[in-house]
């Protein structure tokens, strides 16, 4: 019954209500089909009197609420307990003051206590004056309905994996506390360090118990200082409340300090590292400002101290601000001819001849001047713009070569080095245009090396594509050997012809037993596997005469030659 309902069943509607169902009315009395209503009706429905006391009370509301008939009837409304009636109180006046409602939701009690989610409608009955002398309520029982609305909410607050708050609703929970109290809270955002690679390797179900764990110990560690929620994939954030701006970086550290151990997943132990980035909210109301800044926090420690947790500086926006500049106007530099090639010499020790020269890219930024690699190829690197950038390189370098060749008769033993990054050995394309720049330039494939690092030789694409620059007939050589994690006997599977010593191990050779003593363990190895050998940086006497004593063949730096632009090594080839 509804509260349209109520209007019409008092009033001139009658007649026509009644002219609809002619045989319904001359079968029944209305009395009776009201009983048949009242007391059959699976809804509950009792009436109450202007005193608050109960007047009927009909099967259906003594099995929803447990009081009988008799219990209920010339006493004030059972289901109302001492917190809600007041309230309803307040609504038994507006029934009265003929302001029926439907479907009000309402906590009610049973007998035993328990509470019932009720959807209350009330109809007035009124004297035949039209005076309202009593309220009739309907009341559905909703409890069910409510708790499996209330269930897929908290379904989709929590992140299914891990139980943590699902991204969106952290993101809520994050923006209401910038707009409440950002002055006490701080943002922390973690990522698991080398989580992919356990996951490639031992599967998702491993990851997926990694990720768990994690998860759980996040959660006691925060415990109700805070909230914590996944946001995808391994990176996980916290809310932390009650943390003053200068106690930032102690909340960040205590918080990885307490869930820093390895983990148990598939059987096994893993200690898995974790990094952290934390940014307090003090003076943000946007969530995507301290989300972007609690990221770069994060970005530092694992870019710089992996398993630290780095506190948001504004230098780093700054930074990043920067990059993103840099990345742009890096798409176009090639355009725009701002590319630039360094060249170093290669010396051969023994007669201090120049055998070669090493390609080196720098940039000349119209407002930054000449920037160095590091500034600008890891940026190439992850937009891509590395694979184009290097043809160029390449291209150049070639062009360059051939015309040393035609200009110096001294030039025509002379081999070219560029540096080769590891996105472009994942361009399916690489050995073709290779082939394509030596063809156009006139260059010998022989009279080219390309130079990759270890880290470069780990997937079955890379080898592919080191195989394939092989056939062409190019040197490969293996640069900054030391640094990364291969063997030189693992390396003996791919066709490397030269080997570079980094600079780290040239550096420490004057000072430590321990440089040297890998120096002297890398020329022998190299010896016996047929690879050249080529030092890197080379910078003082001491250094020279060392590595000559030790019977290195090769060697580049500053002692021996900056990088310089090509005019200067025309110059060097146009005296010998
Ligand atoms: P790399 O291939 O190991 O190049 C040698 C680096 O050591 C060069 O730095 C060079 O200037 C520097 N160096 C040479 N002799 C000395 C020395 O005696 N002392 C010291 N301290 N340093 C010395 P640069 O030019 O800044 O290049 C850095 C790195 O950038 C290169 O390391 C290479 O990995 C990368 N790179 C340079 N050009 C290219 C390129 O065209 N493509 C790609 N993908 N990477 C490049
Ligand atoms: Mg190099
Ligand atoms: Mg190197």
């Amino acid at each position: 019954m509804t509260e349209k309902a109520a209007g019409e069943s008092h009033g001139g509607d009658d007649a026509t209500a009644a002219a609809s169902y002619p045989d319904a009315t001359s079968l029944w009395s209305d009395a009776e089909l009201l009983r048949a209503v009242v007391y059959g009706s699976p809804l509950a429905i009792y009436v109450v009197g202007p005193s608050g006391l109960v007047e009927l009370w009909n099967p259906a509301a003594e099995r929803l609420f447990g009081w009988t008939a008799d219990q209920a009837i010339g006493r004030r409304l059972p289901i109302v307990s001492d917190e809600t009636s007041a309230e309803f109180d307040r609504l038994l006046a507006l029934a009265f003051a003929d302001q029926p409602f439907s479907d009000l939701e309402r906590v009610r009690h049973r007998r035993d206590g328990s509470p019932v989610v009720v959807a209350i409608s009330t109809v007035p009955l009124r004297d035949s004056k039209g005076a309202i002398r009593a309220v009739l309520g309907v009341s559905e029982d909703i409890t069910d309905r409510r708790a499996a609305e209330e269930a897929l909410v908290c379904q989709a607050r929590q992140d299914s994996l891990t139980g943590l708050f699902a991204r969106g609703y952290f993101l809520e929970v994050l923006e209401k506390q910038l707009l409440g109290d950002a002055a006490t809270a701080a943002l922390v955002m973690l990522d698991l360090d080398g989580f992919k690679d356990v996951n490639d390797r031992f599967g998702h179900h491993v990851g997926d118990e990694i990720l768990t764990s994690f998860a759980q110990r996040l959660r006691s560690a925060v415990g109700e200082r805070g909230d914590a929620g996944r946001l995808g994939g391994d990176e996980f954030v916290v809310l932390l409340r009650g943390v003053g701006e200068n106690s930032t970086a102690e909340a960040g550290r205590a918080l990885l300090s307490g869930i820093d151990r390895p983990i148990r997943a598939g059987g096994r132990e893993f200690s898995i590292g974790v990094s952290a980035g934390i940014v307090h909210c003090r003076g943000s109301t946007r969530v995507e400002e301290v989300l972007r800044r609690a990221d770069l926090a994060l970005l530092e420690a694992k870019h710089s101290h992996p398993g630290t947790c780095r506190v948001f500086d504004q230098r780093m926006e700054d930074a990043a601000v920067e990059r993103l500049l840099l990345e742009t106007q890096l798409a176009n530099a090639v355009v725009r001819d701002e590319i630039v090639l360094h060249y170093q010499p290669i010396i051969d020790l023994a007669t201090g001849a120049m055998t070669g020269v090493e390609a080196l890219v720098r940039w000349e930024h119209p407002r930054l001047g000449l920037l160095p690699p590091a500034r600008f190829v890891p940026l190439a690197e992850s937009t891509g713009a590395i694979v184009e950038l290097g043809l160029h390189v390449l291209r150049e370098s070639c062009n360059q070569l051939r015309q040393w060749e035609l200009e110096y008769p001294s030039a025509k033993q002379m081999v070219l080095s560029v540096n080769l990054s590891p996105r472009q050995m994942r361009e399916p394309s690489l050995a073709g245009d290779v082939a394509a720049i030596l063809a156009e330039a006139g260059v010998e494939a022989s009279r080219l090396q390309l130079e990759v690092t270890e880290h470069m030789t780990a997937t079955d694409e890379d080898e592919e594509a080191l195989v394939r620059l092989g056939s062409l007939g190019v040197q490969l050589a293996i640069d900054d050997f030391g640094t990364g994690y291969s063997s030189l006997i693992a390396l003996r599977r791919y066709p490397f012809s030269t080997l570079k010593i980094d600079r780290s191990f040239v550096a420490g050779l004057s000072s430590g037993w321990e440089d040297r003593a890998i120096i002297v363990a890398t020329l022998s190895l190299s010896e016996s596997l047929g690879l050249a050998v080529i030092a890197e940086g080379v910078e003082t006497e001491v250094q020279l005469s060392m590595l000559r004593s030790l019977g290195c063949e090769r060697a580049q730096g500053f002692l021996l030659g900056r990088p310089q632009p090509a005019e200067a090594i025309s110059a060097l080839l146009a005296r010998t």
